[in-house]
């Protein structure tokens, strides 16, 4: 289940109008919260399906806020988005992701993590400073480029020439692309052709029952259909795939038997904060 913020706050959150004195409040709650500290991340391991090996690490955003408790990133980030907020808030998940598996690596070894990702929103994407932040995130923090995927929707990358600007030139200091949720844009493969995407990651909306395929049930024949063809593409086009949503070991079967060699969701792991990630690290560090 999903940490839920109190009723006024999913309210003031759902992307309705609301008057402009409320809009103002949250945006300068969210202000406040970012100066205050108030953002936590917790991350979700990437498995090898065959096996359980840990490949890399999904950074997602919390709100620690004080009255309220846990705020789910539904929650604010469509206002962070709204307000320009997403860009302070956004350089500082990249900038804590990159840090944290930095601290990993050099605690654990290289082997440790292939990789680690945070989510970007398209509003980063139209910051000036976009590209910079990312230099810096990778300089200040040590990780290597190649160890940092970004994570992006695929209606973030539809835009426009700026953006296919800003990818390439993030492609070109080695940082990967993924695209997140994929299958449920209205042009997933037309836009493979066009963006240096690495990875992409199979939507969990048809992850979900796919391990329910009494024959000729139309639903788990399309969910099933549609997994394979994503595995195949992406195979021809020499990307990574990551099957997302992963709730049970017969979906994780299925998904494996359809060619998916990596997987994310509660099944395998929950997302978790650094401390907790830290020691199941440390457990299964090789000596
Ligand atoms: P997403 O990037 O698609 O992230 C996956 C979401 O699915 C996460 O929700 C994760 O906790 C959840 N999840 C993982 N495994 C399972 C599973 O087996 N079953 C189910 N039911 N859910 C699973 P979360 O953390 O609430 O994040 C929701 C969305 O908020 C993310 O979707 C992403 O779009 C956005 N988000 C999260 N962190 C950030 C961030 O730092 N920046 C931006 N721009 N967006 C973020
Ligand atoms: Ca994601
Ligand atoms: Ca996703
Ligand atoms: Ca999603």
């Amino acid at each position: 289940a999903k940490e839920r913020g109190g009723a006024n706050w999913v309210r003031y959150a759902d992307g309705m109008e609301r008057p402009a004195s409320a809009h103002a409040r949250l945006g300068g709650d969210l202000r406040r919260a970012l100066d205050d500290g108030e953002f936590t991340l917790l991350y979700q391991p990437l498995v090898a399906l065959d096996g359980g090996r840990i490949v890399g690490v999904e950074a997602l955003v919390r709100w620690e806020h004080p009255e309220r408790g846990t705020v789910s990133p539904a929650d604010f980030i469509p206002a962070a988005e709204r307000t320009g907020l997403i860009v302070p808030l956004g350089r500082w998940v990249l900038r804590e992701t990159c840090r944290q598996a930095a601290a990993w690596i050099a605690e654990f070894g290289p082997d440790v993590l292939e990789k680690a990702s945070p989510n970007v929103s398209v509003r980063q994407l139209h910051d000036p400073d976009f590209v910079a932040d990312v230099a810096a995130a990778l300089a200040d923090s040590g990780l290597p480029a190649a160890r940092l995927v970004l994570e992006l929707t695929e209606s973030a990358v539809l835009r426009g020439h700026h953006v296919s600007q800003v990818l390439q030139e993030i492609h070109a200091m080695g940082v990967r692309l993924a695209l997140d949720d994929f299958g449920t844009g209205e042009s997933s493969l037309s836009l493979l052709r066009a963006f240096p995407a690495a990875i992409v990651k199979l939507d969990k909306s048809f992850v979900d029952h796919i391990e329910l395929d009494e024959p000729g049930t139309p639903a788990a024949d399309a969910r099933q259909a549609v997994a394979r063809a994503v595995v195949q593409l992406a195979g021809a086009l020499g990307l990574e795939t990551v099957a997302e949503g992963i709730e049970n070991q017969e979906q994780a079967d299925r998904l494996l038997q359809l060619g998916y060699t990596v997987g994310q969701g509660y099944h395998l792991f929950r997302p978790m904060p650094s401390e907790k990630l830290t020691e199941i690290l440390a457990a299964r560090r090789v000596t």
